[in-house]
């Protein structure tokens, strides 16, 4: 969470900056700052959005070459003007932005206001500042030595970006925890949270690493570590498309990214279902066959969104591979104490491949000696660089708060592994292979028709956009669906929404139900559909407002429920990919309709770098 740019080169800084902060506004929107190196060290922060900044700017003096930038998902103290990044230090001299959590900073603070130094805010960020200050006056340093023997005493995760009104030649940056990428331009450097505002100008860039500070000073980029070790930068090329993270013509990415579903699951599978040729190929599992066909075990680890995915992939492995599967909330594994063995395989899932909780519960099992692999959308992620192995989503930049096509991108690829381990295992037949490649080879094609119901769901929402709480049901594979579709509807409309096993309901939530309360149940046909339809006509019986989803031609549940949403058929274990899509239309259409800012909810921020 929390955006970063900064930049340092020939141009004009501000409006690169500002430009690079709206592309970076999805990690968090609850203030904007800018520090330009215009003759002196020149703030400009205000809370609320990019453009509330924006205007406040508007007819100051912004003329720089050096400067950098923050949109703000805050920890510590409420979003208002004063605790918006970027920080100054007591002297004025010194400023910061950054993305991330100083645990220590209490005990730092309290012996810092000891030495005179004078707070303004409720952050942590204000407490880094002023250690680097206090540091520098002690030692009587440069910047650079000050900032390294900072990142000695914070505890917590950070990237950082420090300027300086006495050395106004340079950047200085450093990372633990939360991403840093450079992009390296000619005679201009790119700083950012990730590789969005850098795309226009240059595809070469540099990922920092955890520990390393970045030094970019007369036109040259140095890169230490924190024990003052020279490192020799890496620059990679970026394989992203200017055109994949913008809007397109639809009015939100979240629409955009839902529309583009038929073509990113086509994506996650390229290369990797060849159907002609009957053969299924996974880069990153080719090395861990056997560490797969004898696992004991499969542990995933993931959050929100891709905890769902996780789900679904219980259902797939323990179906088709039959490896027990257990799920886990990366939150809560990381501080149990749970039982890990070598013969373990733990998933990592994350769409940005930041997460900070799957981080730390990646490389809690990786020190237990458990194999990891890893399943982000975001190339060269910290995540996809902390695994054994792995595989790429492919789904293209998601910006967009609420997951949509990260979550069908991840079950596609989770959907491939489950059937290249079935396979090698012997529990899924060549028939059974054979018959899932073609199905799923249609699954885009699929869910292009589901698209083609938005007319229909938005009528649904005019319909129930007034309410206050909303039930989801489902079973087997359409559990997780009925999860996911609540947590869309409470992502971006605010209403109150829950999933839960079908049959379950019984034991709870079947209380809530009365004329009042609409409850969509996904009740495709698949093995439990008799059940289900005995789970609504328990709802009916308590004159609970059902939406349905069924398969096309259903001719039984139309005559139960309000509101029938047809879905094209396909095998029960690929359901989740097609059931999915109304339910995120349905969400989108709710928000829209009760006036919520869809890309940018309240109190949320993509990719969740902070624990
Ligand atoms: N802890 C800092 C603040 O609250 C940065 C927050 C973040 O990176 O999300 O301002």
């Amino acid at each position: 969470m929390c955006g970063i740019v900064a930049y340092i080169g020939h141009r004009e800084a501000c409006p690169i900056i500002l430009k690079g902060l709206r592309r970076l506004e999805y990690r968090g929107y609850d203030s904007a700052g800018v520090a330009l190196l215009t003759g002196e060290l020149t703030v400009y922060k205000k809370k609320g959005k990019v453009q509330d900044l924006e205007n406040f700017i508007g007819g100051r003096n912004t003329h720089a070459h050096i400067g950098m930038g923050h949109t703000r998902w805050a920890t510590h103290g409420e979003p208002n003007d004063s605790n918006a990044h970027p920080h100054y230090s007591t002297s004025e001299r010194i400023a910061i932005i950054h993305n991330g959590i100083i645990e220590n900073y209490a005990a730092l603070k309290t012996h810092l206001q000891k030495q005179g130094h004078v707070f303004h805010s409720d952050t942590d960020t204000e407490v880094f500042v002023n250690l680097i200050e206090e540091i520098q006056t002690q030692n009587s340093c440069t910047l650079e030595e000050a900032v390294r023997l900072a990142l000695h005493e914070v505890i917590g995760a950070y990237a950082i970006v420090v300027l300086s009104r006495d050395e106004p030649n340079q950047l200085i940056a450093a990372r633990k925890g939360s991403p840093l990428v450079i992009g390296v331009g000619q005679d201009e450097f790119f700083l950012a949270s990730d590789a969005t505002p850098i795309i226009e100008y240059t595809n070469e860039v540099v990922y920092v690493n955890d520990y390393e500070i970045a030094v970019i000073r007369d036109n040259k980029l140095e890169i230490r570590t924190r024990e003052d070790v020279k490192q020799t930068p890496y620059i990679q090329k970026l394989e992203l498309e200017l055109e994949s993270i913008e809007k397109g013509g639809y009015e939100h990415f979240m629409l955009k990214e839902i529309f583009e579903q038929p073509r990113s699951i086509l994506d996650s599978m390229r290369g990797r279902l060849e159907l002609e040729a009957g053969h299924l190929n996974m880069g990153g599992v080719r090395a861990y066959e056997q560490k797969f066909v004898n696992a004991q075990r499969i542990i995933i680890v993931a959050c929100g969104t891709s905890w769902h995915a996780g789900l679904v992939a219980e259902y797939l492995l323990e179906d088709l591979a039959r490896i027990p599967v257990e799920v886990e909330y990366a939150s809560e594994f990381r501080y149990r104490n749970p039982v890990i063995t070598e013969r373990d395989i733990v998933i990592a899932i994350s769409q940005s491949g930041e997460t900070a909780d799957t981080l730390a519960a990646i490389e809690m099992a990786k020190s237990k000696g458990a194999t990891i692999f890893g399943i982000c959308n975001v190339v060269g992620s910290s995540i996809a660089r902390a695994t054994d192995a792995g595989a790429y989503t492919h789904a293209g930049p998601e910006i967009g708060v609420a997951s949509t096509k990260a979550f069908t991108a991840q079950v596609t690829v989770l959907t491939l592994l489950a059937m290249i381990v079935g396979h090698k295992r012997g529990t899924l037949s060549e028939t059974k292979l054979r018959e899932l490649m073609v199905e799923l080879s249609n699954i885009p094609a699929k869910v292009e028709q589901a698209l083609t119901l938005d007319a229909e769901i938005q009528v649904i929402a005019e319909e129930f956009k007034d309410v206050t709480n909303f039930l989801y049901l489902g079973r087997g594979y359409n559990f997780p669906v009925a999860l996911e579709g609540a947590l869309k509807l409470k992502e971006i409309s605010y209403i109150h929404a829950e999933g839960y096993p079908a049959a379950e309901m019984k034991h709870g939530p079947i209380a809530l139900i009365d004329e009042n309360m609409p409850v969509v149940v996904i009740a495709t046909k698949d093995s439990s559909y008799e059940k289900v339809v005995s789970n609504i006509q328990e709802v009916k019986a308590r004159k609970g407002r059902i939406i349905a989803v069924v398969t096309e031609g259903d001719d039984v549940i139309p005559a139960m429920a309000e509101f029938v949403i047809e879905v094209p058929a396909t095998s029960e274990v690929l359901m989740p990919l097609v059931s999915v899509v109304p339910l995120q239309l349905l969400s989108y259409h709710i928000a829209v309709l009760r006036g919520c800012n869809v890309d940018q909810p309240r109190n949320l921020a993509k990719s969740v770098t902070v624990e």
